[in-house]
């Protein structure tokens, strides 16, 4: 027995959907948002528009970055305390919105500690509070997730929280916002989405649903993708704006593999971009999977989806296209803080979505994956 969810939840697609922030209804929102890029792309300013037309309080709430910690979360909740929100939107790259809704949870159960949370006691449905995600980068799929992840800096941990209760009630997917992303961006973050699809289409409990949105999404992402890097045009940062989604609507059902398992050690470690890791760890994993023959024979079946004769060579290609170094080496890491990070790396690694890799991954294969990453 499966349960998937797909629905239950209103997603508003199109370029100029942050218009339909119209039909809120509320008293006082909390807008969670990374560092500058809402507020120079002008978004923050059109959403306060609205939201005043309609005589809605609002606080924003700004300065989430890369691998969002606990420390973020919480200051971010004393400031929506303070509000006392009924809504909260959470607008930005993934790691506002993964924050926002941990601080959304928090406040609806303020009895609610990161300790629960790192033993799995997480409540499963949200109370009073609205929340709505607007995605500005197109990789996570958070809006559409039952994940955030969030780093426990004293540990140099990232770890996946799951629970319903982060489900956001309305995704708007308003490519508009995303046409600000530098080139590098929308690689990075692309590749994140490549990534999503396709671990989970070589999980071992894919479904038929989850194998359709996973499919679908591997196909757009490869042919649009390399064209919202190279030519910008809006109708291919709106193609792989909604194919980032259906990726996050696969794997939220299903679960990755390695190369999450890999990115979340390294992403606690370095202040490395998500989807940057990712992207460079991708075609490591795939060989490495690639000695299940299961595996073996979905890759091949996505290979005849995208029409070509390797599936691994393509993902690779993909990478070239969009500039993603090779290794880890050459995102900048020097050996000798790999060398002095390598043990804890490994540990980290073999936690969270490396449990549900199709093929078992031992310390031992885990050390010498890193090894060869690097
Ligand atoms: P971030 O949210 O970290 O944003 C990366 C950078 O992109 C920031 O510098 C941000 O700038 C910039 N940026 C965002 N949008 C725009 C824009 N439209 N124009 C210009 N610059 C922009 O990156 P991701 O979206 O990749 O999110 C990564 C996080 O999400 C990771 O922590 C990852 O682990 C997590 N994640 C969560 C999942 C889930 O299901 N919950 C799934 C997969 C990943 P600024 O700060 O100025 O806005
Ligand atoms: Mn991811």
């Amino acid at each position: 027995m499966k349960r998937i969810i797909l629905g239950g939840q209103a997603i508003i697609a199109g370029r100029g959907s942050l218009d339909s922030l119209r039909e809120i209804n509320g008293a006082r929102a909390f807008i969670v948002t990374g560092g500058n890029s809402m507020f120079a792309n002008g978004t923050i300013a059109k959403i306060e528009k609205v939201l005043q037309d309609k005589k809605i309080e609002t606080c924003v709430y700004s300065g989430i970055g890369k691998n969002p910690d606990t420390g973020a979360v919480l200051d971010g909740l004393a400031k929506m305390r303070e509000l006392e929100p009924d809504v909260v939107i959470a607008v930005g790259g993934g790691s506002p919105i993964d924050a926002a809704k941990v601080m959304a949870l928090m406040y609806d159960y303020p009895d609610l500690t990161f300790d629960n949370m790192l033993a799995d006691e997480l409540p499963q449905q949200r109370r009073g509070v609205k929340f709505i995600a607007i995605p500005s980068t197109s990789g996570t799929g958070s809006e559409v997730t039952r994940a955030a992840v969030i780093t426990f800096r004293d540990q140099s941990l990232k770890i996946g929280l799951k629970t319903d209760a982060f489900v956001p009630d309305v995704a708007i997917l308003d490519a508009d916002i995303t046409m600000s992303m530098p080139p590098h961006i929308v690689a990075e973050t692309g590749m994140d989405a490549v990534t999503h699809a396709v671990e989970c289409y070589i999980n071992k409990s894919l479904d038929d649903f989850s194998e359709a949105l996973a499919r679908g999404a591997v196909a757009g992402l490869l042919e649009y993708l390399p064209v919202s890097y190279r030519d910008m045009t809006p109708e291919s940062r709106e193609k792989v704006h909604h194919y980032q989604c259906m990726a996050g609507l696969a794997f939220a059902n299903v679960g990755l593999g390695v190369v999450h398992g890999i990115a979340h050690a390294v992403g606690g470690q370095f202040d490395l971009g998500h989807g940057l890791i990712n992207a460079v760890v991708l075609p490591y994993a795939l060989k490495y999977n690639s000695q299940d023959a299961e595996v073996r024979r979905r890759l091949a079946r996505l290979a005849r989806e995208v029409g070509c004769d390797d599936f691994v060579n393509a993902v690779e290609k993909l990478n070239d296209i969009l500039n993603i170094p090779k290794s880890l080496r050459e995102t900048g890491i020097t050996e000798q803080e790999f060398t002095a990070a390598f043990n804890q790396l490994v540990e980290n690694s073999l936690k969270g979505s490396t449990r549900v890799n199709p093929v078992p991954v031992t310390k031992s294969d885990m050390a010498a994956l890193l090894k060869c990453i690097y």
